[in-house]
């Protein structure tokens, strides 16, 4: 009998705002501890929380990248739970109506259907040089639900690598998931074909895209196999260990009752109008799919080099400016999908901090892609520019690295070649294939490398024949 597996998603986002959800203290990461906190945000009595316009303009602006239908009256609930990172005892969240509902996003063989989105707040965190640090208390969520629609990780990685895409290039969130601004928790069932929807598990915050994949992969085996001896799946909150590569038990899974959910009284209902979220959907960024669509169709580009320069806003940033004044779009995509990610990978770079000059690379390129300077020498002035900011013109021309065009020249030196190997031109003559490209190479030698292939191919064969 065959097992199938049905995955759904709950996405914690951090938003990039200034300012907390419901107070104006900071929002930023990895300040002294405890100092960016005020009576709302540490929950003391008396004071009133104010829900952050901007926060609601980020979660309306990702309800509509996703396809989702926007609620336009927001209302806050409390989720009642006591826990030391929790000042107030409850966090305010949207449990009965969710500003976003019902939107997808397609990956390439499937659509993922996305129940909700809501706003919420962070709770604080276990501190470094304190016991509870609460300068992330209050910081501004989106918690995004999905569909148990995926039937496996590498669908999971898939979505999330797209939703990272679209709340990137919307400025929503920077998606790091080691700095927790991204959280992934994974709901898991297993079921045998044509049944309906088996007992879940949820494995919390799993902490890369690599241990995502793994935790799948060990919990639909874990399951499979206790199905397999008869055994029932205990409903259960499990976590991910990184050095077993496996999942183990937490707690036996809260349900619904648990949190005594009722509405927030401290924050009137708020009615979004029709032209704020208008002003939002004209401001809306081209889409990493409808970029997608421009680069494969238009610009005839492949899947690898497509996810490169849609890696990160200023990758991206650095491929649209190129093309500006760059015709063949292929050659700007694979400088950055081949070259530059080597460069980035053997000097582990942080590529999305990354202040490129993109004068520099634009001049190279145009040297290159008008035949004035050799690929290698293409190649290796593109790294001086990345890890030593080396302007290329004037490195070019200081260490004499433009190829040659002194056609006299270069055919003198051929016919020395030639003078020198003719038992290479027989066996050319003799159907040799092989001993064609050896007189390129010594030719290539003779001329330190300076010359276009082209131009001595050309220049060999008028000769030999
Ligand atoms: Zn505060």
């Amino acid at each position: 009998m065959e097992y199938k597996t049905n995955i759904g998603l709950e996405v914690h986002i951090e938003l990039l705002t200034k300012e907390k959800m419901f107070c104006s203290c900071k929002a930023s990461f990895g300040d002294i501890e405890n100092t960016n906190v005020c009576p709302v945000c540490l929950g003391l009595p008396g004071a009133l929380p104010v829900p952050n316009k901007k926060a609601i303009e980020l979660a309306i602006k990702t309800g509509l990248a996703t396809n989702c239908t926007i609620d336009r009256k927001i209302i806050f609930d409390r989720k009642n739970y006591f826990y030391k990172d929790l000042p107030k005892g409850y966090q305010i969240t949207q449990f009965f109506k969710p500003i976003c509902k019902n939107g997808y996003i397609n990956l390439e063989n499937k659509k993922i259907n996305i129940k909700e989105i809501h706003i919420e707040e962070d709770a604080g965190k276990i501190g470094k040089s304190s016991p509870i640090d609460y300068n992330r208390a209050g910081v501004p969520l989106l918690e995004l639900v999905t569909e148990p629609d995926f039937e496996n990780a590498n669908e999971v990685i898939e979505f999330l690598n797209l939703l990272k895409e679209i709340l990137m290039f919307c400025d929503v969130s920077d998606c790091k998931i080691q700095e927790g601004s991204m959280r992934v928790d994974i709901n898991l069932s297993v079921r045998k074909e044509n049944e309906s929807l088996g007992k879940r598990t949820e494995i919390k915050n799993v902490g890369s895209f690599k241990s995502i994949k793994n935790a799948i992969d060990f919990e639909t085996k874990r399951h499979i196999s206790l199905l397999k001896e008869g055994n029932k799946i205990n409903i259960e909150t499990r976590r991910f260990d990184e050095n077993i590569n496996e999942t183990l038990f937490m707690r036996n899974k809260e349900t619904i009752s648990d949190y005594c959910y009722f509405k927030e009284i401290d924050i009137s209902p708020i009615n979004i109008s029709k032209d704020f979220i208008n002003s939002i959907k004209n401001n809306m960024p081209i889409l990493p799919n409808e970029k997608r669509e421009i680069y494969k169709n238009k610009y005839d580009l492949n899947k690898n080099e497509i996810n490169a320069i849609l890696c990160c806003k200023n990758i991206n940033n650095l491929f649209e400016t190129l093309i500006k004044n760059i015709d063949n779009k292929k050659e700007v995509a694979n400088l950055i999908a081949i070259n530059l990610f080597k460069i980035v990978n053997e000097n582990n770079l942080d590529i999305e901090k990354f202040n490129f000059n993109i004068n520099y690379i634009e001049n190279l390129l145009k040297l290159f892609l008008v035949n004035k300077i050799s690929r290698d020498t293409y190649k290796d002035v593109f790294y001086e520019i990345i890890i030593n900011d080396i302007e290329p013109i004037s490195f070019i021309e200081k260490h004499n690295l433009y190829l040659t065009t002194d056609i006299n020249f270069i055919e003198s030196t051929i016919l020395k070649v030639l003078e020198e190997n003719k038992k290479s031109i027989i066996d050319y003559k003799a159907g040799k294939e092989k001993s064609f490209k050896y007189l390129i190479g010594q030719c290539m030698k003779s001329l330190k490398g300076k010359c276009d292939v082209n131009i001595i191919k050309d220049l060999l064969l008028k000769n030999i024949n």
